[in-house]
């Protein structure tokens, strides 16, 4: 595995083009495109990293799959009441969709989905709590308690989030909000604002993958249709290609990081800023299709 992961950074660090960081989040335009890291964590127990797996990144909506996890765990399946399971065609932001839907976003991973989903999570508790479980699941998940939220990245997102308050302002007109809309939005930006290395992404997706030694913090229904999520929504219009090109789960940030699981056989975190045109990790992508293909783990 490591000759592997070697030879993929080695390649990835030969291309030149590394797609354009996130420009809509101030905090996030300085970061260098030309970064890349790989960790797998196999049913074994062994971990496996290549690149810059040390070094900690922004994982934005990589988030949503943990604090789903956490809702899921915390009202079951009533959150399905307010939020769909069908993949949207359209990009992470979008607001198209919810006027035609009333409101009721249509997967937990574009944004709309995610606010509803971290608003279940609060249901009227102070924000400082929910966050406070997201972040211990995760570090849970992960078996490492050196994992932050980036204040500066939170303020940042939140100073011009104009479009993520339109969306919950419109969710809230829609009955679809039960907490106060800044409330909702400052426990969402500062959920994307975590912080993590590869090497704790890919820790942290062994319970979703099954593997032997992960902690127990998801039942296998819940892992099976979250992961069923990644695989359909889990790229917003870029996942269908993802599917094609990789044939695994996986969700991606606009900070460049991708979390993928390989069910009962590995799970898999890739970071690369630089994104391409539906705002996924431009080299992460490659890199991930390069290793389904060298190890023959796609599930198709
Ligand atoms: N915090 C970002 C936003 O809401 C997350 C988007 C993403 O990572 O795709 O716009």
């Amino acid at each position: 595995m490591q000759d592997i992961l070697n030879t993929i950074t080695t390649e990835i660090y030969r291309q030149d083009d590394w797609g354009q960081v996130a420009q809509y989040i101030p905090e996030l335009t300085s970061v260098d495109p030309r970064q890349f890291a790989i960790s797998v964590c196999l049913a074994d127990g062994q971990t496996f990293s290549a690149g810059a797996a040390d070094k900690p990144f922004s994982i934005q909506s990589v988030s949503k799959v943990f604090t789903l996890v956490a809702t899921l765990g915390r009202v079951g399946d009533q959150l399905w009441s307010r939020v769909g399971r069908e993949p949207s065609g359209t990009s992470f932001d979008s607001v198209i969709l919810l006027e035609r839907e009333q409101g009721r976003p249509r997967n937990p991973f574009v944004n709309a989905g995610a606010i509803v989903t971290t608003d279940a999570l609060l249901s009227g508790r102070v924000p400082k709590l929910a966050l406070a479980e997201v972040l211990g699941l995760i570090r849970q998940m992960a078996s490492s308690d050196e994992i932050y939220i980036n204040d500066a990245v939170a303020a940042s997102e939140q100073a011009t989030g104009s479009r993520n308050a339109a969306i919950a302002h419109y969710l809230k007109s829609h009955g679809n909000l039960q907490n106060a809309p800044d409330l909702t939005l400052g426990t969402y930006f500062h959920q994307c604002a975590i912080e993590m290395t590869t090497t704790q992404l890919a820790m942290a997706g062994r319970s979703l993958a099954g593997l032997k030694h992960a902690p127990r913090v998801i039942s296998q229904q819940h892992a099976r249709r979250v992961n069923a999520l990644m695989m359909t929504c889990g790229h917003y219009d870029g996942s269908g290609d993802f599917a094609f090109q990789v044939g695994l789960p996986g969700k991606s940030g606009v900070g460049g990081g991708i979390l993928i699981i390989a069910p009962n056989v590995a799970s898999i975190g890739i970071w690369s800023p630089g994104l391409n045109g539906y705002g996924n990790s431009h080299a992460g992508t490659r890199a991930a299709s390069m290793l389904t293909k060298a190890v023959n783990w796609s599930v198709f």
